[in-house]
């Protein structure tokens, strides 16, 4: 089957980086069409996502904040114990301090929750194709032209992959461009296997835990009725390369659970409470990196197929929004100078390469950090026994600064028609931040707009 049609954008891939663009293309008037190989839109499964704040202002920005809020809970308390006998590190509640600070707070919720209110915001559901697989793309001077495997064909002058860690548009770059990704890009340091569960007696909403133990630690977030989602690590020692890691048999995940069954979380809950209760379980090889051509033609990449990190840090999914949205940013100043015109070349080359520019730097910063954070909860690395014993000395300023301080240079939609108290919040205690003001102080001024 061949069909034909002309847009602005291709967004190929329905994730999360797919869904937040085509929202904010869709506000921002610039046609799109959206190409996604699964045969579904917002499948259910076990994944969940922690959405920050600066991910949640994007969100906001783009109308599904209140959605989304009503299927979350805040979090307000971190509890970090060792894994074997359950001494405990440290208990932070910076987080609680998060919507004083910036006007939103930190939550975890079902994957398919957040993809299903994005798609849902879409108000024309024809832009969106399921079980589309884009095996080609070719660009030149004045468009481009996606094809799927069943011959389906998007012609438009940007071709936007949001497509995954196992990206086909950043194939198509690569080739373009004449690059091999380095041997190491991609390769991972331990597999995860991640679910949800039934309520468990010990654990409530709002709670994250961290059980940090060698070769296999477990992390936990809670949602809304007190539903725990969890992530149990298993650490491979060495990496392996991308695309050679083993295949997750169900003997491998019973082997895992049964080797971490008791695994202390919180006094009286051990990791085969959680598995007892579990409703899905899914495994996954952890790929780390950051590519390192993010352009080329018209093609650029977005999210996790340019930026993956590990998802200790709690960023990814935050990180691929903030993306789409700097994408979108450097988009509408070149189209403002092009109206009704083709946008030149040579003019999409600069304003990618700004775009790549702008964004490089930070989720290298998140790349790492996440990294370290899965180091620590695996008890791996050199410095991880300091950083463990230190969590109970901690100041709170210092814990609250080093989690906020990203989130105060963090993008957001730039002259966006659709402004919230909580948006203009955001930007003026995020400008108090970057100008080095007491985080003290930012918050009794939090306190006082915040009632
Ligand atoms: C266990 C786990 C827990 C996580 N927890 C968090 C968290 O708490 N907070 C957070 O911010 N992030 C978290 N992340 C990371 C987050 O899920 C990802 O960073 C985020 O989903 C990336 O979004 P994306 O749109 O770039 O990619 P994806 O969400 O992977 O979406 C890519 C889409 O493209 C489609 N696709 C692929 N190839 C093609 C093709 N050739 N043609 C058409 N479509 C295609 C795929 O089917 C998919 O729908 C977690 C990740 C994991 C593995």
């Amino acid at each position: 089957m061949t069909s034909e049609v002309q847009v602005e954008v291709a967004i190929i891939g329905a994730g999360v980086a797919g869904l937040a663009l085509a929202n904010i293309l869709e506000q921002a008037n610039i046609s799109y069409f959206v190409l996604e190989s699964y045969r579904a839109i917002a499948p259910p499964g076990a994944a969940s996502i922690g959405l920050m704040p600066n991910g949640l202002r994007i969100l906001d920005q783009i109308g599904v904040y209140e959605k989304l809020m009503e299927h979350a809970v805040p979090h307000d308390y971190f509890e970090h114990r060792d894994g074997d006998d359950g001494t405990l590190y440290g208990v932070l509640t910076a987080g609680r301090h998060l919507t004083t600070l910036l006007g939103y707070s930190s939550h975890a919720i079902p994957r398919q929750t957040l993809l299903k209110i994005l798609y849902e915001n879409l108000p024309d559901k024809s832009k969106v194709r399921a079980s589309s697989r884009v095996s080609k793309v070719e660009t030149s001077e004045t468009n481009a032209v996606v094809t799927t495997e069943d011959g389906f064909q998007v012609t438009c002058d940007i071709v936007a992959g949001v497509d995954g860690v196992h990206s086909a548009v950043r194939r198509e770059i690569e080739a373009y461009v004449g690059v091999t990704p380095s041997p190491d890009y991609l390769a991972s340091r331990s597999a995860c296997i991640f679910g949800c569960s039934n309520r468990v007696a010990g654990i409530t909403g709002g709670q994250f835990f961290n059980s940090h133990r060698k070769d296999t630690g477990l992390f936990i977030l809670t949602g809304k009725d007190d539903r725990p989602y969890w992530f149990l690590f298993d650490d491979f020692k060495e990496p392996i390369k991308y695309k050679e890691t083993p295949k997750y048999t169900p003997e491998y995940v019973e082997a895992l659970a049964e080797k971490s069954k008791d695994i202390i979380i919180t006094p009286g809950v051990t990791f085969s409470d959680l598995y007892a209760h579990r409703r899905d379980v899914t495994t996954v090889s952890l790929e780390e990196g950051i590519a390192a051509v993010w352009h080329a033609g018209r093609m650029f990449l977005a999210g996790d197929a340019c930026h993956k990190m590990v998802p200790n840090g709690a960023m990814g999914g935050n990180q691929a929004i903030e993306s789409v949205a700097s994408f979108v940013n450097h988009y509408r100043q070149l189209r403002a100078r092009h109206p009704n015109q083709p946008i030149p070349l040579a003019e999409l080359n600069t304003a990618l390469e700004s775009y790549t520019d702008e964004r490089r730097r930070p989720v290298t910063h998140h790349v790492e950090k996440s990294c370290f954070l899965r180091d620590a909860l695996l008890k791996r690395g050199p410095n991880i026994e300091g950083y463990l014993q230190g969590l109970s000395k901690g100041n709170i300023w210092d814990g609250l600064y080093k989690l906020a301080e990203p989130m105060s240079r963090a993008i957001r939609l730039e002259d966006w028609h659709k402004k919230t108290e909580r948006t203009e919040f955001y930007e003026r205690q995020a400008a108090k931040m970057r100008e080095g003001l007491a985080l003290p102080s930012i918050l009794e001024e939090g306190r006082g707009v915040k009632g």
